[in-house]
Protein backbone atom coordinates (compact mmCIF):
# COMPACT_ATOMS: atom_id res chain seq x y z
CA UNK A 1 0.00 0.00 0.00
CA UNK A 2 1.19 3.51 -0.53
CA UNK A 3 0.97 6.51 1.73
CA UNK A 4 2.11 10.20 1.19
CA UNK A 5 4.82 11.54 3.64
CA UNK A 6 6.18 15.05 3.29
CA UNK A 7 9.01 14.24 5.77
CA UNK A 8 11.31 11.93 7.65
CA UNK A 9 13.44 13.05 10.30
CA UNK A 10 15.80 10.56 11.50
CA UNK A 11 17.91 11.19 14.94
CA UNK A 12 15.03 13.01 16.78
CA UNK A 13 14.38 13.67 20.15
CA UNK A 14 11.46 15.60 21.24
CA UNK A 15 8.54 12.98 20.19
CA UNK A 16 8.59 10.20 22.14
CA UNK A 17 11.22 8.74 24.34
CA UNK A 18 15.05 7.95 23.53
CA UNK A 19 16.42 8.54 19.64
CA UNK A 20 13.54 8.66 16.79
CA UNK A 21 12.53 8.49 13.14
CA UNK A 22 9.70 10.86 13.05
CA UNK A 23 7.97 10.44 9.83
CA UNK A 24 5.42 13.32 8.60
CA UNK A 25 1.99 12.27 6.90
CA UNK A 26 0.96 14.90 4.74
CA UNK A 27 -3.02 16.08 5.06
CA UNK A 28 -4.44 17.52 8.06
CA UNK A 29 -8.45 18.27 8.36
CA UNK A 30 -8.12 20.92 11.14
CA UNK A 31 -6.95 24.48 9.94
CA UNK A 32 -5.22 25.79 13.69
CA UNK A 33 -4.84 29.45 13.22
CA UNK A 34 -1.59 28.71 14.77
CA UNK A 35 -0.49 25.86 12.81
CA UNK A 36 3.73 26.09 12.27
CA UNK A 37 3.79 23.13 9.88
CA UNK A 38 0.89 24.87 6.45
CA UNK A 39 3.31 21.88 4.38
CA UNK A 40 1.32 19.19 6.39
CA UNK A 41 -1.75 20.85 5.54
CA UNK A 42 -2.88 19.83 1.82
CA UNK A 43 -2.97 15.94 1.22
CA UNK A 44 -1.62 16.80 -2.28
CA UNK A 45 1.79 16.82 -3.51
CA UNK A 46 2.49 20.19 -3.96
CA UNK A 47 5.54 22.56 -5.10
CA UNK A 48 7.01 24.29 -2.20
CA UNK A 49 9.84 27.30 -2.33
CA UNK A 50 12.00 28.36 0.54
CA UNK A 51 11.95 32.40 0.14
CA UNK A 52 16.06 31.83 2.07
CA UNK A 53 18.56 32.41 -0.12
CA UNK A 54 16.32 33.00 -3.05
CA UNK A 55 18.21 36.05 -5.23
CA UNK A 56 14.86 36.74 -7.42
CA UNK A 57 16.43 36.04 -10.86
CA UNK A 58 12.96 34.40 -12.04
CA UNK A 59 14.59 31.16 -13.44
CA UNK A 60 11.72 29.02 -11.60
CA UNK A 61 8.79 31.73 -13.15
CA UNK A 62 10.65 31.25 -16.77
CA UNK A 63 10.00 27.48 -17.27
CA UNK A 64 6.63 27.33 -15.87
CA UNK A 65 4.18 26.58 -18.40
CA UNK A 66 1.24 26.10 -16.21
CA UNK A 67 1.55 28.78 -13.22
CA UNK A 68 -1.87 29.11 -12.35
CA UNK A 69 -2.60 25.37 -11.94
CA UNK A 70 0.48 23.52 -11.10
CA UNK A 71 0.57 20.11 -13.13
CA UNK A 72 3.63 18.77 -10.85
CA UNK A 73 6.08 18.93 -14.45
CA UNK A 74 8.67 19.68 -11.87
CA UNK A 75 10.31 22.11 -14.32
CA UNK A 76 10.41 24.55 -11.66
CA UNK A 77 12.84 22.67 -9.61
CA UNK A 78 15.34 21.62 -11.94
CA UNK A 79 15.38 25.50 -12.96
CA UNK A 80 16.22 27.07 -9.65
CA UNK A 81 20.06 27.20 -9.61
CA UNK A 82 20.14 27.54 -5.86
CA UNK A 83 18.09 24.52 -4.86
CA UNK A 84 14.96 26.10 -3.16
CA UNK A 85 12.21 24.34 -5.17
CA UNK A 86 10.92 21.10 -4.39
CA UNK A 87 8.24 18.59 -4.13
CA UNK A 88 6.51 18.43 -0.75
CA UNK A 89 4.84 14.86 -0.39
CA UNK A 90 6.34 11.82 -1.43
CA UNK A 91 4.45 8.79 -2.20
CA UNK A 92 5.80 5.66 -0.52
CA UNK A 93 5.00 1.73 -0.64
CA UNK A 94 4.89 0.51 2.96
CA UNK A 95 7.53 -1.96 2.54
CA UNK A 96 10.14 0.79 1.19
CA UNK A 97 9.03 2.64 4.05
CA UNK A 98 9.75 0.18 6.68
CA UNK A 99 12.94 -0.44 5.13
CA UNK A 100 14.32 2.86 5.42
CA UNK A 101 13.16 2.91 9.33
CA UNK A 102 14.73 -0.40 10.39
CA UNK A 103 17.86 0.52 8.62
CA UNK A 104 18.48 2.43 11.69
CA UNK A 105 17.15 -0.21 14.06
CA UNK A 106 20.37 -0.89 15.84
CA UNK A 107 20.33 2.79 17.19
CA UNK A 108 16.52 3.07 17.62
CA UNK A 109 15.65 -0.34 19.97
CA UNK A 110 17.92 1.10 22.51
CA UNK A 111 14.90 2.98 24.04
CA UNK A 112 14.26 5.27 20.89
CA UNK A 113 11.61 4.11 18.50
CA UNK A 114 9.68 5.41 15.54
CA UNK A 115 6.92 8.52 15.42
CA UNK A 116 4.23 8.87 13.38
CA UNK A 117 3.46 12.76 12.79
CA UNK A 118 2.17 14.74 10.36
CA UNK A 119 -0.28 16.49 8.74
CA UNK A 120 -3.23 13.93 10.59
CA UNK A 121 -2.30 10.17 10.60
CA UNK A 122 -5.50 9.21 10.41
CA UNK A 123 -5.63 10.63 7.36
CA UNK A 124 -4.36 7.97 6.07
CA UNK A 125 -5.46 5.37 8.44
CA UNK A 126 -5.25 1.70 6.24
CA UNK A 127 -1.54 2.88 5.50
CA UNK A 128 -0.60 4.14 9.00
CA UNK A 129 -1.64 0.61 10.65
CA UNK A 130 0.07 -1.20 7.82
CA UNK A 131 3.11 0.58 8.68
CA UNK A 132 2.70 0.16 12.49
CA UNK A 133 2.49 -3.53 11.76
CA UNK A 134 5.63 -3.45 9.67
CA UNK A 135 7.72 -1.96 12.50
CA UNK A 136 6.02 -3.77 15.14
CA UNK A 137 9.63 -4.38 16.59
CA UNK A 138 10.29 -0.71 17.00
CA UNK A 139 8.49 1.48 20.15
CA UNK A 140 5.76 2.66 17.56
CA UNK A 141 4.50 6.32 18.88
CA UNK A 142 1.60 8.45 17.34
CA UNK A 143 1.24 12.23 17.13
CA UNK A 144 -2.47 12.98 16.68
CA UNK A 145 -5.43 16.18 16.65
CA UNK A 146 -7.65 13.13 17.28
CA UNK A 147 -9.76 13.83 14.47
CA UNK A 148 -10.65 10.54 13.06
CA UNK A 149 -13.26 8.12 12.76
CA UNK A 150 -13.17 5.86 16.35
CA UNK A 151 -13.20 2.54 14.46
CA UNK A 152 -9.83 4.26 12.54
CA UNK A 153 -8.63 5.44 16.40
CA UNK A 154 -9.70 1.86 17.80
CA UNK A 155 -6.77 0.22 14.83
CA UNK A 156 -4.31 2.45 15.67
CA UNK A 157 -4.45 2.43 19.74
CA UNK A 158 -4.26 -1.35 19.35
CA UNK A 159 -0.81 -1.38 17.52
CA UNK A 160 0.92 1.36 19.35
CA UNK A 161 3.10 1.79 22.65
CA UNK A 162 2.43 5.35 22.69
CA UNK A 163 0.61 8.32 22.12
CA UNK A 164 0.74 12.29 21.91
CA UNK A 165 -2.85 13.56 21.86
CA UNK A 166 -3.73 17.39 21.29
CA UNK A 167 -6.04 19.04 23.22
CA UNK A 168 -6.59 22.08 22.04
CA UNK A 169 -9.96 24.41 23.19
CA UNK A 170 -12.56 22.31 25.22
CA UNK A 171 -15.45 24.77 23.83
CA UNK A 172 -17.01 23.49 20.31
CA UNK A 173 -18.00 26.46 18.53
CA UNK A 174 -14.45 28.39 19.90
CA UNK A 175 -12.72 25.16 19.10
CA UNK A 176 -14.59 25.35 15.66
CA UNK A 177 -13.41 28.82 15.29
CA UNK A 178 -9.99 28.35 15.61
CA UNK A 179 -9.54 24.89 14.02
CA UNK A 180 -12.34 24.76 11.49
CA UNK A 181 -14.02 21.30 13.13
CA UNK A 182 -16.35 20.92 16.17
CA UNK A 183 -14.16 18.90 18.95
CA UNK A 184 -16.84 16.20 19.40
CA UNK A 185 -14.91 13.67 17.79
CA UNK A 186 -11.86 14.51 19.12
CA UNK A 187 -12.93 14.10 22.86
CA UNK A 188 -14.59 11.07 22.51
CA UNK A 189 -11.49 9.62 20.98
CA UNK A 190 -9.35 11.41 23.80
CA UNK A 191 -11.71 9.56 26.37
CA UNK A 192 -11.27 5.85 24.38
CA UNK A 193 -7.64 6.73 24.99
CA UNK A 194 -7.80 7.69 28.21
CA UNK A 195 -9.44 4.08 29.17
CA UNK A 196 -7.52 2.48 26.98
CA UNK A 197 -4.09 1.45 28.67
CA UNK A 198 -1.61 2.59 26.27
CA UNK A 199 0.89 5.02 27.56
CA UNK A 200 -0.20 8.75 26.38
CA UNK A 201 0.29 12.26 26.67
CA UNK A 202 -1.87 15.30 26.15
CA UNK A 203 0.00 17.94 24.21
CA UNK A 204 -1.75 21.93 24.68
CA UNK A 205 -0.67 24.25 22.37
CA UNK A 206 -0.80 26.91 25.05
CA UNK A 207 -1.78 30.94 23.13
CA UNK A 208 -2.76 33.40 25.30
CA UNK A 209 -6.61 34.50 25.08
CA UNK A 210 -7.10 31.68 22.87
CA UNK A 211 -7.10 28.90 25.79
CA UNK A 212 -5.62 30.09 28.62
CA UNK A 213 -8.57 31.29 30.29
CA UNK A 214 -10.29 30.27 33.67
CA UNK A 215 -13.25 28.60 31.57
CA UNK A 216 -11.10 26.60 29.38
CA UNK A 217 -9.12 25.14 32.08
CA UNK A 218 -11.17 24.40 34.66
CA UNK A 219 -13.24 22.20 31.34
CA UNK A 220 -10.20 20.28 30.58
CA UNK A 221 -9.34 19.64 34.38
CA UNK A 222 -12.81 18.49 34.65
CA UNK A 223 -12.54 16.30 31.44
CA UNK A 224 -9.28 14.67 32.33
CA UNK A 225 -10.64 13.87 36.33
CA UNK A 226 -12.28 10.84 33.79
CA UNK A 227 -9.47 9.49 33.43
CA UNK A 228 -8.45 6.24 35.62
CA UNK A 229 -5.19 7.25 35.70
CA UNK A 230 -3.34 10.33 36.64
CA UNK A 231 -3.00 12.59 33.64
CA UNK A 232 -0.03 13.83 31.92
CA UNK A 233 -0.04 17.46 30.19
CA UNK A 234 2.50 18.97 27.96
CA UNK A 235 1.79 22.67 27.04
CA UNK A 236 3.62 23.89 24.47
CA UNK A 237 3.85 27.72 24.35
CA UNK A 238 2.76 29.49 21.13
CA UNK A 239 5.54 29.45 18.46
CA UNK A 240 6.08 32.51 17.62
CA UNK A 241 7.87 31.74 14.19
CA UNK A 242 4.09 29.88 13.50
CA UNK A 243 4.17 32.07 10.02
CA UNK A 244 7.59 31.75 8.80
CA UNK A 245 7.16 28.92 6.40
CA UNK A 246 3.96 30.03 5.08
CA UNK A 247 5.62 31.73 2.16
CA UNK A 248 7.36 28.26 1.41
CA UNK A 249 3.71 27.06 0.82
CA UNK A 250 2.58 29.59 -1.12
CA UNK A 251 0.14 30.38 1.60
CA UNK A 252 -0.42 33.91 4.13
CA UNK A 253 -0.45 34.11 7.52
CA UNK A 254 -2.03 37.20 9.08
CA UNK A 255 -2.39 35.52 12.86
CA UNK A 256 -0.78 37.66 15.62
CA UNK A 257 -1.23 35.31 18.71
CA UNK A 258 0.80 35.53 22.07
CA UNK A 259 2.80 33.20 24.07
CA UNK A 260 1.42 32.59 26.91
CA UNK A 261 2.06 35.31 29.92
CA UNK A 262 3.48 34.07 33.59
CA UNK A 263 -0.24 34.20 34.58
CA UNK A 264 -1.42 32.22 32.29
CA UNK A 265 0.92 29.48 33.44
CA UNK A 266 0.59 30.10 36.62
CA UNK A 267 -3.76 29.63 36.29
CA UNK A 268 -3.05 26.70 34.28
CA UNK A 269 -1.15 25.33 37.66
CA UNK A 270 -3.91 26.03 39.63
CA UNK A 271 -6.68 24.18 37.63
CA UNK A 272 -4.67 21.26 36.50
CA UNK A 273 -1.66 21.12 39.18
CA UNK A 274 -2.64 17.81 40.36
CA UNK A 275 -2.28 16.19 37.44
CA UNK A 276 1.86 15.56 35.99
CA UNK A 277 2.15 19.04 33.99
CA UNK A 278 4.98 20.12 32.18
CA UNK A 279 5.84 23.69 30.17
CA UNK A 280 7.58 23.95 27.20
CA UNK A 281 8.92 26.98 25.51
S1 LIG B 1 6.03 22.07 -11.13
FE1 LIG B 1 6.80 24.17 -11.25
S2 LIG B 1 7.10 24.52 -13.46
FE2 LIG B 1 5.78 22.73 -13.29
S3 LIG B 1 3.69 23.57 -13.35
FE3 LIG B 1 4.23 23.43 -11.18
S4 LIG B 1 5.03 25.47 -10.66
FE4 LIG B 1 5.06 25.28 -12.92
S1 LIG C 1 14.89 30.00 -9.53
FE1 LIG C 1 15.41 29.77 -7.36
S2 LIG C 1 16.65 31.59 -6.90
FE2 LIG C 1 15.60 32.00 -8.84
S3 LIG C 1 13.69 33.08 -8.26
FE3 LIG C 1 13.21 30.90 -8.37
S4 LIG C 1 13.48 30.16 -6.24
FE4 LIG C 1 14.56 32.13 -6.41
Amino acid sequence: MTGRIFAIEEFAVFDGPGIRVNVFFKGCPLRCRWCHNPEGLSGNRQVVHSPNGCMNCGACREVCTSPDACVLCGKCITACPRGLVRFAGDDWESEALAKRILRLKPILQHGGGVTYSGGEVLMQPDFLCEMLDKTAELHRAVETCGHGRAEDFARMLARVEFVYFDLKVMDAEKHRYYTGVSNERILANAEVLMHSGVEHIFRVPFIHDVNTDDDNLQHMARFLAKSPVTPQIEFLAYNNMAGAKYPLAGLTYNETFEQPYPEDIERAKRWLGDYKISFRK
